[in-house]
């Protein structure tokens, strides 16, 4: 297949093969060399940690062709950082940031093939994933990992347009416990939410916004991205310990201050729903999903956020100038863009 031989237009978000992908052993307490491989099938214990005590944390970026050819990828070093604190918390080999990015770099030149050109609205997805590879049936942490990068090309997130969806509230399930795994990007997390997911969706919301497990008093997340709500000039996210920290999150974070916003990160009672002006959920794959209505299942409530049905000013904003920034179109004031020269 050559580059010109698949249909960007109309690419979904899953999984393509591609030529290469790259992995990394560590063994006897370090990391070894680099390899690279075409296979899509790894070799692994039966008894290994990964597959029977969830020893497994992955990371999600992307990257993109640029408006002037270049290729861009959007702060691989925050998920460096954040892989690491996955595996400190789940104890597992912490990958070094040099490592995650010449990988990263890497396996993105072996498939650049596979880069979307600038305008499909496509890109190639980044999958980093680390695994538990020592054979043992006692409960403790591996001896050996794997840290395995593989790509896919995906398509454009809002096909149908850039449009609000309704989510929902139910305090049947949890995603996570309170101080448990919720801060780091483990596989595990979201086998715990597919029940969820799944009740929502076969009722036809596009998310769960998860209350905080603890009280069931506080928004949390969106699913498997961050919420925000605007409420005039202020931009408002919740502060939980049971949530993980989104690199989008954090980046319209700064957005809404380069815009002369207020930033509260803080509790958000369910009772302030009715107050905001716009919410949205954010994260890679979307940059940002605006809100038409939030349904409470418990209390039969129904809280209409997009009034017009129609995506709010300053999540339109935050999108438009995320995404430009992604591509190269407006200047990335915060130096939030790795450019490879390929
Ligand atoms: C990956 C993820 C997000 C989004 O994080 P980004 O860095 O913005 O992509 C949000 N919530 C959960 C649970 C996630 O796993």
């Amino acid at each position: 297949m050559k580059n010109s031989e698949i249909d960007w237009s109309t690419l979904g978000f899953g999984y393509v093969p591609t030529d290469y992908n790259v992995r990394c052993y560590y063994r006897d307490g370090k990391w070894g060399e680099i390899e690279i491989s075409s296979s899509e099938t790894i070799e692994m214990h039966i008894a290994a940690t990964a597959l029977h005590y969830g020893q497994e944390i992955f990371e999600g970026l992307k990257a993109f062709r640029g408006k002037d050819g270049k290729v861009r990828v959007f702060r691989p070093e925050e998920n460096a950082r954040r892989i690491r604190e996955s595996a400190r918390g789940i104890k597992m080999a912490e990958i070094p940031e040099e490592l995650f990015i010449k990988m990263v770099k890497l396996v993105i030149k072996l498939n650049e093939r596979f880069i979307p050109p600038y305008g499909s609205g496509a890109s190639l997805y980044i999958r980093p994933l680390e695994i538990g590879m020592t054979a043992q049936v006692g409960v403790k942490p591996a001896k050996e990992y794997c840290f395995i990068i593989l790509v896919s090309p995906v398509g454009p997130y809002f096909k149908a347009g850039f449009k609000p969806t309704n989510i929902c509230i139910m305090r049947d399930y949890d995603r996570v416990a309170p101080k448990g795994t919720g801060r780091w990007k483990v596989g595990g997390n979201y086998a715990a939410s597919l029940s969820a997911g799944e009740h929502a969706h076969e009722l036809g919301y596009s998310a769960v916004l998860y209350l905080d497990p603890k009280e069931k008093k506080y928004l949390d997340e969106c699913g498997p991205a961050n919420f925000y709500a605007i409420k005039g000039n202020t931009y408002i996210t919740p502060a939980s310990d049971s949530i993980l920290p989104s690199i989008t999150n954090m980046s319209l974070m700064d957005l809404a201050r380069d815009f002369g916003m207020t930033v509260e990160q803080r509790h958000i009672p369910v009772e302030e729903i009715p107050t905001f002006d716009e919410a949205a959920a954010c994260g890679t794959a979307a940059v940002c999903s605006p809100v038409g209505e939030i349904h409470d299942l418990d209390s039969g409530e129904k809280f209409v956020i997009a009034k017009d049905g129609k995506p709010g000013p300053v999540t339109t904003r935050f999108y438009n100038t995320l995404s430009a920034i992604r591509l190269g179109e407006i200047e990335d004031t915060h130096g939030w863009n790795m450019i490879l020269d390929l």
